[in-house]
């Protein structure tokens, strides 16, 4: 007798085994649906999870709606609106195209769809299991689709066991709608966790969206990115480098508002950044690519995520010149090493009479002016630091000029390029690039932060004693704050004592504040924190650091030697992040030298 062993494959024994492919959990139901969503031109799309999906998900759009044929068909395998012929295949728009979503669903759930289109009086429900025939019904329902996926995997129980919980499946889904939501903006999303509503996003800016999603003061940080380079158009938002983040959870990436990975294109990001983060924090963004759709291959997996570009070195230069051009644009990109002289040396007077070298612009004591000096150490490394007290090293008596008298080594001139200032607020000077700008508080503020962060960070305060404790009378409402900054302050190195009398006296005070303002500081922070009190509780000690920074930091309409400008470019190019302030404002800013020339029709 002749054996026949080999059988054709009854249609939902393929679409479960396809199924594994294209559904391979919740959130993978919830992709399909979506996009067939968007693809069928809605501008309302609602979500709704129960179990982690594993219940049921149940997806609303306000989309194009299918004919009564169009919804007996969808549910097969390889049907689809979206794609006719080969040359469809290489121009593809839409989201979906292979027609295996809805026909994969069918096979490891429970189906309802609901549908009317706009020109139908009534509209269309139908109902499936994964082996009975389909039925379909006429039903009374508003414009658009709705589907219903019951009980995912319920008859297939290998797959359903490799579910995660609930919370996690649930979790997974959330990230999906994140994407959607920053992928399509123009589109509102609702969604919902059984009966809570988690967001309800209208169309909008990019930027709404992510404060929507991430909060506002992330999305405040973030810059606009907006370039067309060679032929792709790239648009979207990066982290200002002081957002970073230590892991690459905030970042997205958009090909024709398909969510993607691309290594070669993330690469260029983080390229872009590359001298602006530390290693191990990584730049936020959402970048959208846009490109003619010839140009790319989505059909490279069954879920879309990996694509490939037809020529992938371009869209690398072109990611990569978009960011680092926003980057620069906001003065964050970096220049070239700054050259310096030497540090701004004033000759001070103790009320003592004692002369003191001091580092003007930190009040640093650098060495003695005479020998004999009275020195105190202040324990560790930088004993020779000492403070003057009460203010009577503000009076400077002598400048000395550059490099004059103080050929100790210490001082000597190094070969300088010279700089100016410019209306009491800019130092300027000339570089091989053109012309470089920095704006002498931002500079500053910039340096102290970094000094006083650091200090505080690696909890070695020394604060620097005073030589005679400073007494501070303060108002009730300053009493309040101090007693409630009391362990803030006491962390960034101010040490008060409490009086009998109820007022305080001033012990030490953070080692890198210039010398003579702690008392005049310690008040703005007070006055400063009461009026815009940072929200974040844990922030308080570095919302302090930054505030004192501004504070303490020259200030525009202060003169500067030319001497005390190399010394502050000098501290600023030893700066982690010498570009920005801790406020996030522009340190640097450079006029090339290319468009002097074109200002001046040269060229
Ligand atoms: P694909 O999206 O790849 O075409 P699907 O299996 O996801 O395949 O969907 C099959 C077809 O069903 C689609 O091509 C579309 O015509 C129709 N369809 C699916 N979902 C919707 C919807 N929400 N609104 C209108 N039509 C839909
Ligand atoms: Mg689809």
């Amino acid at each position: 007798m002749e054996e026949q062993r080999i059988w054709i494959l009854p249609d939902f024994l393929v679409s479960q085994i396809a199924a594994g492919e294209v559904v391979q959990r919740p959130e993978s139901v919830v992709k399909e649906l979506v996009e067939n969503a968007l693809d069928a031109g809605a501008t309302t799309i609602a979500v709704t999870v129960h179990g982690g999906g594993k219940r049921l998900i149940h997806v609303v759009d306000n989309g194009c709606g299918m004919s009564r044929p169009d919804l007996l068909l969808c549910i097969q395998r390889h049907a689809t609106s979206k794609l006719r012929s080969l040359e469809d295949l290489h121009r593809i728009r839409t989201l979906g195209f292979r027609g295996e979503a809805l026909a994969s669903i069918a096979a490891v759930s429970q189906l309802e769809i609901r549908t009317r289109r706009a020109e139908d009086a009534v509209g269309w429900r139908l109902l499936s299991e994964p082996e009975g025939e389909p039925r379909v019904e006429p039903y009374a329902c508003e414009k658009g689709t709705q589907v219903f996926v019951r009980n995912l995997f319920y008859n297939v129980p290998a797959r359903r066991k490799f579910l995660r919980s609930d919370i996690t499946e649930f979790r997974l889904i959330a990230d999906m709608m994140t994407r959607f939501v920053l992928g399509q903006p123009d589109v509102r999303f609702v969604f919902n966790d059984e009966r809570t509503l988690l967001f309800d996003v209208p169309p909008g800016m990019l930027q709404e969206r992510f404060a929507a999603l991430f909060g506002d003061e992330l999305a405040q940080r973030m810059l606009p990115v907006e370039c067309c380079v060679e032929g792709l158009r790239i648009w979207g938002l990066i982290g200002h480098p002081e957002v970073s983040r230590p892991s690459r959870t905030h970042q997205f990436l958009f090909l024709n508002r398909r969510w993607i990975r691309h290594k070669g294109l993330s690469h260029a990001v983080y390229t872009a950044y590359e001298q602006l983060l530390d290693a191990g924090s990584y730049p936020v963004f959402v970048l959208h690519i846009e490109v003619d759709p010839e140009e790319v291959d989505v059909n490279v997996h069954p879920q879309k995520y990996e694509v490939r570009f037809e020529d992938e070195q371009r869209a690398f230069t072109a990611m990569l010149e978009a960011v680092q051009g926003t980057l620069r644009q906001y003065h964050l990109a970096p220049t070239v090493a700054v050259e310096f002289a030497h540090a701004p040396m004033t000759v001070e007077r103790t009320r003592e009479g004692e002369q003191l070298l001091v580092n003007r612009l930190t009040g640093e004591i650098v060495a003695p002016a005479r020998p004999g000096l009275r020195q105190e150490s202040v324990g560790g490394g930088r004993g020779e630091r000492i403070s003057a007290g009460g203010g009577a090293a503000r009076h400077i008596l002598n400048r000395i000029p550059a490099g004059a008298e103080l050929a100790s080594g210490l001082l000597a001139p190094t070969p300088a390029v010279r700089c100016w200032q410019i209306r009491r607020t800019y130092i300027l000077w000339e570089t091989a690039e053109g012309l470089r700008l920095v704006d002498q508080h931002v500079a500053h503020e910039r340096v102290l932060y970094e000094r006083f962060r650091q200090a505080w960070e690696v909890e070695q305060r020394l604060p620097q004693r005073l030589l005679l404790p400073l007494p501070i009378a303060l108002s009730p409402a300053e009493r309040a704050l101090v007693e409630e900054l009391w362990e803030s302050l006491h962390a960034m190195g101010f040490e008060l004592q409490r009086l009998p009398s109820g007022d305080y006296e001033l012990t030490a005070a953070p080692a890198d504040l210039p010398s003579g303002q702690e008392e005049q500081t310690l008040r703005e922070l007070l006055a400063a924190y009461q009026e815009q009190r940072p929200s974040i509780a844990g922030s308080v000690v570095e919302w302090l650091l930054a505030t004192m920074a501004c504070k303490a930091a020259v200030k525009a309409g202060d003169l500067l030697t030319e001497a005390e400008m190399q010394a502050l470019l000098q501290q600023l190019q030893e700066c982690r992040l010498p570009y920005v302030c801790p406020h996030g404002r522009p340190v640097i800013v450079e006029l090339p030298w290319e468009e002097v020339e074109r200002l001046f029709e040269r060229r």
